[in-house]
Order: C-alpha cells, then structure tokens, then sequence
C-alpha cells in the first residue's frame, strides 16, 4: 500500500497552500511540508494594522522565510474594506483589546483556500500549535475555523496535527502523520529547538504584528469607530502622531516628528484643516470632522503646546482648509498640559 502511494506520489507532486506569516511556526510548518516532498505555496496576509509596512520588518521577515524555505512561490493579499467590517463587527468577538482573532482566521484561510483551488493545489496548511494562544488555537476554535471557512477536512496543522483528527491529506496518504509533530503548548521553547534542527536563527518576536492587540491603538479604534466611518485612511491615522477628540465630530491629530508631520500631509484629506506653526519649529497637525471657530481656537493652544518655545509664551499657528483654503494666523498661549491631556484619546 505504502509503495503504491509512494510511486503515484512519484508521478505527481502534491500541491498545498501554506499561510506564511514570517514568523517561526508558520515556517517551521513549511519544513515539514517540504521534508514530505509537497511542492509548497505561500499566501502572506497584510492589514491595515500589520506594523509591518514595504520598508519594515514584518514584511522583510516573509522574505527572509521565503529564502529559508528555498525561494518557494509568494502570493501576498492585502486585506482592506472587507477586513475592516470584521474588526467593526466580528461575529466571534474580540480578544483582550480589539483583535478579532477568530474571523481574522476564518478570512485569511478563506482566501487560501480559493488560491488553493486557484491553482489547482490540494490542501492547505497552517503554523497554528494547540493552545498557543487563548483565543484563536483552543481545539473547538480550530475546528469552527475550518468550517466557517468552508475548507473542513482540507487543513493541516503540521506543528500539532499528532493531537488532532486525521485531515485529508493524512488519509489520502498525501502526508504521514507519524512525520508531523504533536505540539501543545504556549512555551516556544519546541519550536524553538526545531528552528535550530533546521538551521533557522532569524525569525521576528512571535508576538509583534498586530496593532489590534495593543492597547493603546485599540483605544484610539475603539474612539474611532464611536464617532465615525471606520475607513483605511481613517484606520492609517491612527497609527501616526498625538490624538485629540475635540467633541464628538472633531479630532486633532499632532505630528511627533518630522517623519510623521510628512505622514500626516500624506494622509490629509480634502475639508480637513492643517495646522502649522509659523516662525518656530512645531509640529504639523490635521483637524477632521466638522471643526467649528471654538475646535480651532482649542486646537492651535494644544498646536503650541508642541512648538519650539511653546510652554511659555505666544505662539503663531496658521491654519486652513485643504486643499485650497485661505490660511488664517491665530496667535495663542499654549494650553495647558492639564487641559490639553482632557482631550488626549
Ligand atoms: S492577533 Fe491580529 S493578525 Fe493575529 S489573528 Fe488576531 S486579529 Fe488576526
């Protein structure tokens, strides 16, 4: 019998699709894949918030993997509006901030799997390990995962699949069970042993990645999706500057450093206002929403509180609305650090 599947396995080289992360499970399951001669297809998810951008780590560490697995095919999916109405309304809940680990999962396999059928591959596979993570890795959760997927029976966990139910590719003889691994555990330190058996020394903190799980974006999302339309424009503000909610229709967003003044003029919008100083060094700062004479009066007293020389004496902060707006200079004291942290999301 195992001749058999061995030689049709000879004739054709059985296809799957792996969710590649960059991290050290989801490569780590890639080597078991290659060490039982499955021609291997990475998918890498992006989202409005990955920390990862072109220039940054995240996305490099997809790379580096790619290398480490042999230069296997990459296919990279970025996740806008459609990823966007989960964290609005996940039908599974968030995590402990505003991670909405379960449908994020239930998407992203999903999507690899119309890749798989896509391309004609047979089974897909992931670096999940049982009971790594609360949320999303608990044994009931895995299996919701695959149906809500619609991919049942086609997904392997080839870091634990010891320790759960035969999957398709294991019945069929695709794969030999007793060649992947029954990891349960939320210590590292078997991952961690198997990346040194393979030679991997290069993989990014298991934890990084996600801005959902951290608290303090998670209360900026949680302000912006109570005042207004959560956008991906909206949602890349967030990951820049200083954020004030002047009343409910009207924010401040403050540049912290050059790098995020030229970030902000990037982002801005039509109709919203930008604020700079002039004749000392300051930040550059985009007022959004329906910002009245009193938001503006309030927002160049926070603007000054930021300039060169703004913790004492008066500072001018002209402000106009793009695109075309006539700029108008307001001369203020800075507001005070108490006042101004009452508006600090
Ligand atoms: S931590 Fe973020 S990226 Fe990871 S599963 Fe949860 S929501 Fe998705």
């Amino acid at each position: 019998m195992n001749q058999r599947r061995t030689s049709t396995r000879k004739r054709t080289r059985i296809k799957a699709v792996g969710l590649l992360s960059g991290g050290l499970d989801s490569t780590l399951a890639a080597k078991l894949m290659l060490e039982q001669k499955i021609e291997v297809y990475a998918i890498n998810f992006t989202s409005p918030f990955c920390t990862c951008t072109p220039k940054k780590a995240g996305c490099a560490s997809v790379v580096t993997a790619v290398k480490e697995l042999g230069g296997i095919p990459l296919t990279r999916v970025a996740l806008g509006n459609e990823y966007l109405e989960i964290v609005r309304n996940p039908k599974h809940g968030y995590g402990s901030e505003m991670n909405p680990c379960i449908d994020c999962r239930i998407i992203k396999v999903r999507k690899a799997g119309e890749y798989m059928r896509d391309i004609g591959a047979s089974f897909l596979f992931t670096g999940e390990v049982l009971g790594q993570r609360p949320m999303s890795q608990r044994r009931a959760v895995l299996k919701l995962i695959d149906r809500e997927s619609g991919f049942e029976g086609s997904i392997v966990r080839p870091l634990s699949a010891r320790l759960l139910p035969p999957a398709i590719p294991e019945k069929e003889g695709w794969l030999e069970r007793e060649r992947l691994l029954g990891f349960r555990s939320r210590s590292r330190k078997p991952q961690m042993a198997l990346a040194v058996k393979y030679g991997i020394v290069d993989y990014p903190c298991p934890a990084g990645g996600c801005l959902l799980t951290d608290p303090g974006f998670a209360r900026r999302m949680k302000d912006l999706m109570t005042y207004s339309e959560l956008t991906v424009n909206d949602t890349e503000l967030l990951k820049v500057g200083r954020h004030f909610r002047l009343m409910p229709q009207a924010k401040l967003v403050v540049g912290r450093n050059k790098e995020e003044n030229e970030r902000l003029l990037g982002l801005a919008k039509r109709d919203d206002i930008c604020f700079s100083p002039i004749e000392v060094k300051g930040p550059i700062g985009i007022g959004r929403g329906n910002l009245n004479r009193e938001h503006v009066q309030k927002s160049v007293g926070i603007m000054a509180r930021y300039c060169d020389g703004g913790t004492h004496g008066k500072v001018k902060i002209t402000n106009r609305r793009l695109p075309n707006g006539k700029p108008h200079v307001i001369s203020t004291m800075p507001m005070q650090e108490d006042n101004v942290a009452e508006f600090r999301i």
